[in-house]
């Protein structure tokens, strides 16, 4: 089954577009890893953030062992996206039901299933727990020109690695 036909519904809901990319096109830097270790006040504060996320190498190997993915272009602020966390495992679930067996999803926030992270403390919903882009290196804003979407201040990328 064409994976965007299984998701199109989720994407209507939530007004987002989604394209499907070849993992190719992900660009990856060290620098954005950079950003999280110095600018941003969820470093160590998080197990979707650094340095609970995997390295910048062992990142660059689980990309890799994809082959597409989809980038998709979420509508709303930052409160928003830590509300959309839910709808993205589910389309990620719906994926795997589907048989795309990989389908992995990033968060386009760090996670906001707990008023207050746990971290260092063992997390308290392992399950529903996903990493950030930045915190595998992705460099979201160059990926998202490159899979040809247009920009706005009222939108955020996230990715859901595919097969
Ligand atoms: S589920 Fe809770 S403890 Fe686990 S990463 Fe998310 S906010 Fe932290």
């Amino acid at each position: 089954m064409n994976p965007l036909e299984i998701l199109k519904p989720l994407f209507k809901e939530i007004k987002a577009e989604a394209k499907i990319i070849p993992v190719k096109k992900i660009v990856l830097h060290r620098w954005t890893r950079l950003k999280c270790m110095h600018g941003c006040e969820m470093f160590g504060k998080s197990w979707s953030c650094p340095p609970a996320t995997p390295d910048f190498n062992e990142a660059a190997n689980i990309i890799s062992e994809y082959r597409r993915a989809f980038m998709i272009k979420l509508p709303g602020s930052l409160e928003t996206q830590i509300k959309l966390q839910p709808l993205l495992l589910e389309m990620e679930k719906k994926l795997v039901s589907s048989g795309f067996y990989k389908a992995f999803v990033f968060f386009s926030a760090a996670c906001g299933f707990c008023k207050k992270c746990s971290y260092p403390e063992p997390c308290r919903k392992p399950v529903m727990k996903r990493p950030t882009l930045e915190s595998f290196g992705i460099d979201v804003f160059e990926t998202a020109k490159k899979a040809g979407f247009s920009f706005s201040q009222n939108h955020y990328f996230t990715i859901l690695l595919l097969e």
